[in-house]
C-alpha cells in the first residue's frame, strides 16, 4: 500500500459513507407516511425476508464526538415511556406486514441499547418476537456500552436469544478517554468482555476509532496490542467524522488536539498492519474479521451488501425499522422516521406512522446502487456480467466515471482491464473517493452546503 501525504490530501474531501444510495441528504419530505404504508403492503408479495432494527435513542453521558441521534440523561422513566410509543409502533408496522415473512436478522442501535434496565431488554424482545415471525438461527445482535453496565444486561440478552454483541471500545488511553468525555478504564472493559464469553456468546465485536484527539502512534499501538490480546470476533475501526457543523457537541473538542491529516493515515496505517499481522482479515472499508466470520466468507463469494448497519451478509432482506430517526428500506424505497423524540411520540400515539422524509428510487439509482456497493463490498467491478445484468454497455453508460478513474488509475488507487475495474491495495484506504465517481447526485449538488464527513 502507498500511504503517501500526496495522495492523502489530493483526495480527503467531503464524501458519503455509501450506507445507502441516494444518500440520507436527498430523501425529502414528499415521501411520507402514506407512502410507507403504501409500500409495506404492495411490497409483500416479494417474499423478502426481513431485518429488524430498533433504535434506542438514550445514553446515560454524552460522548463529545459522537455523531449518533442520541439523548444523554439519568433520568430512566424516559426509556419506560418509549418503550410505551416503540410498541404502539411495532403493533402498527407488524399489523402491515405478513406474519409469513421471516426476520433473519435482528439489531439493536442507538444511542445505548443497553441504557434499557434487563427487564425491559427482555420486554421488547419478547414484543417483538411475539409481533414477527423471528427464524431459526436469526443474527440478533446489540450495540453495548461498557460503562454502567452489569453481567445480568448480558444474561438477559443472551436468555432473550441475542448471539452477536458489539462494544464500544474506541481508545484505552486514559488521556484520550478523558478529552472525549467517555472513561472507561481498561479493566471495564476486560470484565464486561469476560462476562460476555461466560455467557457464551458467539460472536463479538469491538468498535475503535481512529483520529480522537491525543491519540499518537504510541498510545494507539498500546491500545491496539490490548485490544487484539482480547481476542474478539471482528473489529469495526472508524475515522472519527469532525463535523461540528452538523453535531454541535463536537465542538467540545479542541480542534487542535485532533490528530492532524498525516498523522492519521499513519494510525490508520498502523491498525491495517497490526489487525492483519494478527490473523483477521481486512474487509471493505473498515471492518476486520476472523478468516472463518461469515463477513469474509460473504466478501470471498461476493455476497457482501451494505446497509445503514454497515457491512451485512444479509443482502436480500427490507429493513424494517423503529424508534425515532430510525430508517427502513425496501428494494424501491427508503423512509426515516422523525428524529425528534416528542414529534415521534406525537404521531405514533395518534395512530400514524412517523415517517419524516423518504424516497422512492429509480431504476437508475438502483443501478448505480448497485455498482457503488460492488465497489464499496467487492472492490472490483465485472464490466460484462454488471453490463448484462443492467442491460446497459459499461463503458458508454459510465463514461464519465471511467474518465475520472483513469486519475486514479494514474495514482494508483485502482486497476481498468478491458474486463473490470479493480480497487488495488492502495485504493481500499480511498474506496469513498473510488465510489463517489458513480454518484450521479454528488455531480447535481446545486449548492456548496456541507453534507458529509472527509473521506480518509
Ligand atoms: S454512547 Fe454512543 S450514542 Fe451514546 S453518546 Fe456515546 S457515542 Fe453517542
Amino acid at each position: 500500500m502507498n500511504f503517501s501525504s500526496e495522495l492523502l490530501h489530493k483526495y480527503c474531501k467531503a464524501g458519503p459513507r455509501y450506507t445507502s444510495y441516494p444518500t440520507a441528504p436527498y430523501f425529502n419530505e414528499s415521501f411520507g407516511p402514506v407512502q410507507w404504508q403504501e409500500e409495506l403492503q404492495t411490497s409483500q408479495d416479494k417474499n423478502r425476508d426481513i431485518s429488524l432494527y430498533v433504535h434506542i435513542p438514550f445514553c446515560d453521558t454524552l460522548c463529545y464526538y459522537c455523531g449518533c441521534n442520541m439523548i444523554a440523561t439519568k433520568d430512566y422513566s424516559k426509556a419506560t415511556s418509549y418503550l410505551d410509543v416503540l410498541f404502539l409502533e411495532i403493533d402498527r408496522v407488524a399489523g402491515l406486514i405478513s406474519p409469513a415473512r421471516k426476520v433473519r436478522q435482528l439489531h439493536w442501535g442507538g444511542g445505548t441499547p443497553t441504557f434499557l434496565k434487563p427487564n425491559d431488554i427482555r420486554r421488547l424482545y419478547n414484543y417483538l418476537a411475539a409481533k414477527f415471525n423471528i427464524a431459526e438461527g436469526a443474527e440478533i445482535g446489540c450495540e453495548m456500552d461498557p460503562r454502567e453496565l452489569t453481567r445480568a444486561h448480558i444474561i438477559a440478552l443472551r436468555e432473550s436469544g441475542f448471539n452477536r454483541l458489539s462494544l464500544g471500545v474506541q481508545d484505552l488511553d486514559d488521556k484520550v478517554q478523558v478529552a472525549v468525555n467517555r472513561v472507561q478504564p481498561e479493566a471495564l472493559i476486560r470484565e464486561v468482555y469476560g462476562w460476555i464469553r461466560e455467557e457464551g456468546f458467539p460472536s463479538v465485536n469491538f468498535d475503535l476509532m481512529i483520529g480522537l484527539p491525543y491519540q499518537t502512534l504510541e498510545s494507539f499501538a498500546l491500545t491496539l496490542d490490548k485490544v487484539i490480546a482480547m481476542a474478539p470476533d471482528r473489529f469495526a475501526v472508524f475515522n472519527y467524522a469532525h463535523v461540528p457543523w452538523m453535531k454541535k457537541n463536537q465542538n467540545l473538542i479542541k480542534e487542535e488536539t485532533l490528530p492532524q491529516i498525516d498523522a492519521r493515515l499513519a494510525l490508520q496505517k498502523l491498525t491495517l498492519e497490526k489487525l492483519t499481522a494478527a490473523g483477521y482479515v481486512y474487509i471493505g472499508m473498515d471492518h476486520f474479521a476472523r478468516p472463518d466470520d461469515e463477513l469474509v466468507k460473504a466478501q470471498r463469494s461476493k455476497t457482501l451488501y451494505r446497509n445503514f448497519q454497515g457491512y451485512t451478509t444479509h443482502k436480500d432482506c427490507d429493513i424494517i425499522a423503529f424508534g425515532v430517526s430510525a430508517i427502513s428500506q425496501t428494494d424501491d424505497v427508503y423512509a426515516q422516521n422523525v428524529k425528534v423524540l416528542s414529534q415521534y411520540r406525537n404521531l405514533v400515539e395518534a395512530g400514524q406512522l412517523p415517517i419524516e422524509r423518504g424516497l422512492r428510487i429509480t431504476p437508475e439509482d438502483k443501478l448505480r446502487r448497485e455498482a457503488i456497493t460492488r465497489i464499496m463490498c467487492d472492490l472490483e467491478l465485472d464490466k460484462a456480467s454488471f453490463g448484462k445484468t443492467w442491460n446497459i454497455d459499461f463503458d458508454s453508460y459510465f463514461a464519465d466515471a471511467l474518465e475520472q478513474l483513469q486519475d486514479m488509475q494514474a495514482d494508483g488507487l485502482v486497476e481498468l482491464a478491458a474486463d473490470k475495474v479493480r480497487v488495488t491495495d492502495t485504493g481500499r484506504i480511498f474506496l469513498r473517493n473510488i465510489a463517489m465517481v458513480f454518484d450521479s447526485y454528488l455531480h447535481q449538488q446545486a449548492d456548496d452546503k456541507p453534507r458529509y464527513s472527509r473521506t480518509v
